[in-house]
C-alpha cells in the first residue's frame, strides 16, 4: 500500500480511518462519525482531507461530513444507490465502479444486508468493511435479508486472506464471548480472546484484523463449515440458513 492508515476512535465505539500517502500528501477519510475527533487528528499531523469515502447512511458514520467538507472542501463518495440518504455526493459509485483515493484504486462492492446500499472499499490489502464484515462479527441485519448479509460476508471472505479488514465498531470484546458460545473450543479463538482481552486492557483497538484471522475465528464466517453446522444442531442446513441461525442468536445473547 503506498499510503498509511490511521484507526481514529470517534464518539464511543466508532472507528474512522484516516489514509495518506506521504508522497503526494493526499489524505481521505473513510467514514466521518463526528468531525471533531478527525479534526485533531487531520491538525496534529498538518493534512488536509482530499476525500471522505461513506460506507453506509447510519449517522454514526456519516454525521461529520458536512462540517469536514466545508472546513477542507473534501470530495464526497458513497454509494450511488443511496444518494437520496447520504450527505450531497460529489461522486456516486455502484458495485463493481472503482475510486481512488491516496495514489491507490478501491473496488467497490455491494456488501448489503446491515442496511440495503452498504458498500465496502477494497483496497489491494486494505478492505474497509464497517458495519458488515466486522472484527469477530458482523453487523446486525436491519435493512436486507439474513441470505443478503450472508452473500455479501461470502464475497469478503472469498478475498485474499492477507487483506486487512478496517471495521466500523470496538465491539470485538462481547464479539468474543458470543463466538465462544458457538464454538467453545476453536484454539484459534480461544487464542484471539486472550489477545483481545490484553489489548482492550491496553486501551488499544482490535481493529483492523487480518482476513486469515477472521476465517479461522468469526462464526458469521464460519457458518458454512460442516463442524459449526454440527455445533448449532442444524448438520442439514444451506450456508445462509446456518448463518441465520447463527446471527439470530446474536441478536438474543
Ligand atoms: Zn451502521
Ligand atoms: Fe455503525
Amino acid at each position: 500500500m503506498p499510503f498509511e492508515v490511521i484507526t481514529l476512535p470517534c464518539l464511543s465505539d466508532n472507528y474512522a480511518f484516516l489514509m495518506h500517502n506521504p508522497a503526494t500528501r493526499e489524505t481521505a477519510l473513510v467514514d466521518a462519525p463526528e468531525a471533531a475527533a478527525v479534526r485533531n487528528a487531520l491538525e496534529e499531523r498538518g493534512w488536509g482531507l482530499d476525500r471522505i469515502l461513506i460506507t453506509h447512511h447510519h449517522s454514526d458514520h456519516i454525521d461529520g461530513v458536512e462540517e469536514l467538507r466545508s472546513v477542507y472542501g473534501s470530495e464526497v463518495i458513497g454509494a450511488e444507490a443511496d444518494a437520496h440518504r447520504l450527505p450531497k455526493l460529489d461522486v456516486a459509485v455502484c458495485d463493481g465502479g472503482t475510486v481512488s483515493a491516496c495514489g491507490e484504486e478501491a473496488k467497490v462492492v455491494d456488501v448489503s444486508g446491515h442496511t440495503v446500499g452498504h458498500i465496502a472499499y477494497l483496497f489491494p490489502g486494505a478492505m474497509f468493511t464497517a458495519d458488515s464484515l466486522m472484527a469477530l462479527g458482523c453487523g446486525r441485519v436491519f435493512e436486507g435479508t439474513f441470505e443478503m448479509m450472508w452473500n455479501s460476508l461470502a464475497k469478503l471472505a472469498a478475498l485474499d486472506p492477507a487483506n486487512m479488514i478496517y471495521s466500523g465498531h470496538e465491539y470485538t470484546e462481547s464479539n468474543a464471548r458470543f463466538a465462544l458460545s458457538i464454538e467453545p473450543n476453536n484454539p484459534d479463538l480461544l487464542a484471539r480472546t486472550e489477545a483481545i482481552a490484553k489489548a482492550r486492557s491496553e486501551g488499544q483497538p482490535t481493529v483492523p484484523s487480518r482476513l486469515s484471522l477472521e476465517l479461522a475465528t468469526n462464526p458469521f464466517l464460519r457458518a458454512r463449515l460442516p463442524e459449526v453446522k454440527e455445533l448449532i444442531g442444524a448438520p442439514a442446513a444451506s450456508d445462509a440458513e446456518s448463518f441465520a441461525e447463527i446471527r439470530r442468536r446474536k441478536d438474543r445473547f
